[in-house]
């Protein structure tokens, strides 16, 4: 079996946020999805290691903001490589509204943006999946969707090519761009920029 084969799932890339309290936190996922039309329903699916799950779990609300194409690499660092847990990812970040639900969602480098209540949760291993009610939805520009293999090619940096190419064994992450040195990449090491483990890195 060849697990690449599901990279070629064609799949959008959302900023998913949600409030708990005075906290308003977000992170990045690729699993919007609709359900239904009528009534209209999306489902999300998000690791239970995100706070943001936890967030939603406990309150059911949440909003997707549907990244465009003129997103840069920054907008993916602050949702995607951090933890809400520790850091407050809108404290220096003006590029957000309130939507009528009292939840944040992004309003630059996006392309629309939808409120949703959830309706059923289910535990689907890694992740929950959520199903929910759209409650509001607004088009905020004409610019294409960011897809997840757009990202890859174009929002991602390019691995810098050392002067010592070949004297050293280097691993990239697919999924931020870091490199790392050394004899052997250990089994149990964690990308410092976007926290995915060594299974996301290949060899150069
Ligand atoms: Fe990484």
């Amino acid at each position: 079996m060849d697990k690449k084969a599901l990279n070629n799932i064609a799949c959008g890339l959302f900023v998913l946020t949600a409030r708990d309290g005075a906290k308003q936190n977000g992170c990045i996922i690729n699993t919007v999805m609709q359900v239904t039309s009528a009534p209209l329903k999306i489902s999300i699916t998000v690791n239970k290691s995100n706070f943001t799950a936890d967030i939603i779990k406990k309150t059911g609300l949440f909003n997707v903001s549907c990244i465009d194409e003129s997103a840069e690499f920054p907008l993916f660092k602050r949702f995607g490589f951090a933890s809400g847990r520790d850091t407050d990812k809108f404290s220096d970040y003006g590029d957000y509204k309130t939507a009528a639900n009292g939840i944040h969602y992004i309003c630059k480098n996006v392309n629309a943006f939808i409120s949703a209540k959830v309706l059923d949760v289910v535990d689907v291993g890694s992740h929950y999946m959520f199903i929910a009610e759209v409650t509001d939805a607004e088009v905020l520009s004409d610019a294409a969707s960011a897809t997840y293999s757009y990202y890859h090619q174009n929002i991602k940096p390019k691995p810098q090519k050392p002067e010592d190419e070949g004297k050293k064994t280097r691993w990239v992450c697919k999924i931020c761009g870091y490199i790392y040195e050394g004899d052997a990449l250990p089994d149990d090491f964690v990308c410092p920029i976007c926290k995915h483990p060594a299974s996301d890195f290949e060899k150069m």
